[in-house]
Order: C-alpha cells, then structure tokens, then sequence
C-alpha cells in the first residue's frame, strides 16, 4: 500500500507532468477497477482539463472539469507515466492520455479502485465520507492526539491505522512509529501514559517527516515504492540492540517489532525477553 511519504512524492510528479493538460485517450483494461458514480465512463474525460491533483487519506484525487476521479490505490496499486503506444503491463487497469504522454494505473491484486464522479461529489465513495486528522499538518497538535486516543478502547496499533482518526498511517509506518516511541504494538490506548502519548505524537510527526525527505532525495520514478530504510518492518534485526525482529497478529495484521526496545506491558504476553532466543 502506497503510504503517507509515498503518496506525496507522487503527487508532487503528477502535478507536475500533468496541471494543465486535456486528456485526449482513455483505455479500460480491467472493468472491476473502475466505478461510474455518473451514468458512463471514462470516455467523459475526454476533452477534459484536469485542474487539480489533491489526496485524502490514501486517496488521489483527480479533479478535472466536471468530473473528479479519485483513486485509492489499496495494497498493490500504483502510477507509471508510459509514452502512448508503449506495451500494456499485465497489470494495467486504465490509462489516460495527455497527448505525447500517458498515465497509467497499475494493480496487480485488482483490489484498488478509481471513482467517477461529478465535480465535488465524492460522498458516496467508501472511504472518503471521514478522514482523520492530517498528521503532517499544524493540526496535529499534542492536544488534538490526546483527545483522540482518551475514548479508544482497542490496542494502539489498531489505533494508529485508523484512517478515521489519524490521516494516515499503513501498517509499515504504524510499525516504524511505535519502534521509535518504544511501545509495544498490542499496547491498549487506554494503558499508554501522558508521557508514552507525547512520545507517540513526537514519533508520528518524526518518523513521517523523515520519510518524506527520504522519499524526495531518492526521487524515483513513481512506480517505484521505497521501503529499504525502515528500521523494523520485514527486517531480522534490531538496528538499536541487535534483538531478533518479532511478528505477530494485530487484528489480523502482521506487526513487526523489537521484544526488547517495545517491551510487553500487560499479562498475557509472551514475554520474548525471558525465552533466550
Ligand atoms: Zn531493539
């Protein structure tokens, strides 16, 4: 799933190459990727400007006269500019043409959606109804966090992916955010202190920022998704204290994390520490 630092770094290229420009071709490989919330298809885009390029939670939206198409690229999608008449990936869904260039959306799981709607009607698309706080953003203050995570009852991992809340963390910076804060993944939001809570803000706001600059400096091409620089997350070891990276299932997902640096805070753990592995 493209994340946070991703995302920008996308937008930023599709802005670029794209503000401006009249769509002039359309092509859908895979119906299944594409919902009409307006009677027809993509040939409304045709003729088109497209005027702005915003994102929502993992969302990019397409605003073009009349129409906006937002994106969500779910766990395997992902953009590629491509010259018109370049072969078609096996994993095209669509692809639209600005004259000499194209942009095309990949997907090889099929499990990412693009939305037609009309211009600024995006209600009834799933997902986008409510959206969390930007956590790169002036309001996403210590204040703000706190009265988020006072009322949750669930485990600060499931906490931290909840796009409803926090706009928006996938599971790899989740991992990567409670490894720099030192809390343990199935930590109940309702155990944490004042203190692990200013840590956890601190380490939201760090560990993304760093991530966006990471994502800049290495500039890749927009199908390329950067991952080699987390700490935890599918790595074997600790980059702290050399202890064996764990995984387990936090509400059906993997977290990757450090026994020793997140240790347990409640019974029932098992308590990696005492096993001499
Ligand atoms: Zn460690």
């Amino acid at each position: 799933m493209p994340e946070l630092p991703d995302l920008l770094h996308v937008l930023g290229k599709l802005r670029g190459r794209l503000l401006g420009r009249t769509v002039t071709a359309e092509r859908l490989r895979e119906p299944v990727v594409l919902r009409c919330l307006v009677h027809g298809n993509l040939s409304l885009l045709l003729g088109r400007s497209l005027r702005e390029i915003t994102r929502r939670a993992h969302f990019v939206i397409f605003h073009f006269d009349g129409f906006d198409l937002a994106v969500n690229p779910m766990l395997a999608g992902r953009f590629k500019f491509e010259a018109p008449g370049d072969r078609d990936e096996a994993s095209l869904g669509f692809a639209l043409g600005f004259d000499d260039l194209e942009l095309r959306y990949l997907d090889d799981k099929k499990m990412g959606k693009a939305y037609l709607a009309a211009a600024g009607d995006l209600t009834a698309v799933p997902g986008l109804q409510s959206i969390g706080v930007d956590v790169l953003s002036s309001h996403f203050t210590f204040e703000r966090f706190a009265s988020l995570l006072r009322h949750r009852r669930d485990q600060v991992r499931v906490f931290l992916l909840d796009k409803r809340a926090l706009d928006s963390l996938g599971n790899a910076y989740a991992d990567e955010v409670l490894f720099e804060a030192r809390i343990h993944p199935k930590t109940w939001c309702r155990s944490l202190t004042h203190e692990d809570a200013e840590r956890l803000h601190a380490a939201i706001v760090a560990v993304l920022k760093d991530a966006v600059a990471e994502v800049a400096r290495r500039d890749e091409p927009i199908e390329v998704k950067i991952r080699d620089f987390l700490k935890v997350r599918m790595k074997p070891e600790c980059p702290r204290c050399g202890s064996r990276i764990r995984k387990a299932g936090v509400k059906g997902m993997d977290a990757y994390f450090c026994p020793k640096c997140q240790p347990a805070t409640r019974p029932g753990f098992v308590d990696w520490t005492r096993t001499g592995r």
